[in-house]
């Protein structure tokens, strides 16, 4: 029985310093955003036919002043149970649209946005007023959004959609494939692009159901008027593979990893002068 309350007590312990952990990493959640812990890092998409670059995805990081680079697989849900995220969300919009605005090239910039943002009645003007204040064209903004925005009130939803769309934006629906995907979201959302999971891009060079899924899913969207870009294509015979089942657009380490808004600007001014665009 003593043994039974010290395994308790051990327990507690355990959750004690959890707790004391979590509770720590939101306060200085608070912290970075009032001190610049963040930055954005940009990591390319390429058209498949001729490998030029299309746009970028703004990526969000977090520099720690203790624990160094953290992921934003860690912080962002964080982010999104304290409500961080608004004041996140719009910091990564208006950084993206300035830097994106002051590019060599008039590609697109993509920006993530959570289920949590989605849901506020705020995120349509925090667009629009990223857009105003970077002087960006609506229509080289695509936001990124999952398969749980779909969870939440669909009527909701679509008007949001809507709106997004009347200030030109486009929208993909993005990791698609991993949630709860449901074919008739994309018959009853107006998506302009379907991401492909990594998970189905990773398995492409292996025997297997993977390439049959991203050709079904590459010819889904044809057929529905969307564009499909393959996430995480890392090998050339992941690209050739994707080449041959007529999806579109690639993003992965293959082409370029996430990097600094100086680096994605050069690279755009080498295309530019080697690769002028037609
Ligand atoms: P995501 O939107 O699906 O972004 C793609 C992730 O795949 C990124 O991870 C990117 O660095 C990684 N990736 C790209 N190419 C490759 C590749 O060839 N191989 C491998 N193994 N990975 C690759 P990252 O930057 O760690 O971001 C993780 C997730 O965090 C994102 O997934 C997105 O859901 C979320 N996230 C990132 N930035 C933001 C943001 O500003 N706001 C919100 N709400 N979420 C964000
Ligand atoms: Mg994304
Ligand atoms: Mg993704
Ligand atoms: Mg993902």
């Amino acid at each position: 029985k003593s043994e039974g309350r010290g395994t308790w007590r051990f327990f507690e312990r355990e959750m004690d310093a959890q707790m004391q952990a979590r509770r720590r990493l939101e306060l200085d959640l608070r912290r970075a955003l009032a001190e610049q812990e963040f930055q954005l890092l940009f990591q390319p998409l390429v058209h498949v036919g001729s490998r030029r670059i299309i746009g970028f995805e703004a990526l969000v990081r977090w520099h720690h002043p203790e624990r160094g680079l953290i992921s934003p697989a860690e912080f962002i849900p964080l982010a999104e149970e304290t409500g961080l995220i608004m004041p996140l969300g719009e910091w990564v919009l208006h950084t993206a649209c300035r830097e994106a605005a002051s590019w060599p090239e008039q590609v697109s910039v993509a920006v993530n946005v959570s289920a949590v943002q989605f849901r506020s009645p705020l995120l349509v003007d925090a667009v629009a007023a990223a857009l105003r204040a970077s002087g960006l064209p609506g229509s080289r903004l695509e936001i990124e959004v999952t398969e749980s925005i779909m969870l939440q009130d669909n009527v909701a939803t679509l008007a949001i959609l809507h709106r997004l769309h009347g200030l030109g934006v486009r929208i993909s629906m993005d990791d698609f494939g991993t949630g709860y995907s449901s074919l008739s979201y994309l018959r009853s959302f107006p998506f302009d692009k379907i991401k492909i999971d990594q998970s189905f891009v990773r398995d492409l060079d292996k025997q297997g159901d993977a390439r049959a899924i991203v050709s079904a899913i590459s010819g889904l969207g044809r057929s529905l008027g969307m564009s499909t870009t393959a996430e995480g294509v890392e090998t050339q015979e992941q690209f050739e593979q994707l080449r041959a089942d007529g999806c579109l657009e690639a993003q992965g380490y293959l082409f370029g990893r996430p990097m600094p808004a100086r680096d994605a600007s050069a690279l755009l001014r080498h295309q530019r002068a080697v690769q002028p665009a037609g």
